[in-house]
């Protein structure tokens, strides 16, 4: 990626600035941007990284999410959890599990509030949903002419 080099350093340092975003600009503007995009190999490499970076933190954080949840079911059903606490660390029961119970509660907001941020802030959206229309359109020219028509009633 490094060894490249854009073509227009004017234009190249504008869309640096933007992390190679143009989803926001006016169609006007963005047709040169694209253009820049088509004969730049570089802007074109970096624009990919960042969509991928983009989609990278919704994934993780989408995640975190899932596991804040599932620490949260567990402090809720399991009964060992009881065991460490007052034989292991010589705590009160109650202690122990309002102690987990808020842990879980901060850390379910926190990366809620990240995936928000991330879903906000990015394209990543946007970049994912053009994706999975690309994949449609590659999966249905791929089907049987005998489903493709049952499709089209
Ligand atoms: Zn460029």
């Amino acid at each position: 990626m490094a060894k490249t080099r854009c073509n227009d350093h004017v234009v190249g340092a504008i869309l640096a600035s933007w992390r190679y975003d143009i989803t926001g600009i006016s169609p006007e503007m963005s047709r040169d941007y694209e253009n820049h995009f088509a004969e730049c190999s570089h802007c074109r490499g970096r624009q990919k990284f960042h969509r991928g970076l983009d989609v990278t933190l919704a994934v993780l954080t989408s995640l975190a999410v899932l596991f804040f949840l599932f620490a949260l079911a567990v402090v809720q059903h399991i009964k060992p959890l009881e065991h460490v606490a007052f034989v292991v660390l010589g705590l009160d029961i109650s202690d122990m599990y309002h102690m987990l119970l808020s842990a879980g509660f901060a850390g379910l907001l926190f990366s809620i509030a990240a995936l928000a941020l991330v879903l906000t802030a990015t394209p990543a959206p946007s970049y994912l949903s053009d994706l999975a229309a690309e994949r449609r359109k590659v999966i249905e020219e791929h089907l049987p002419a005998a489903i493709r028509s049952m499709r089209s009633r």
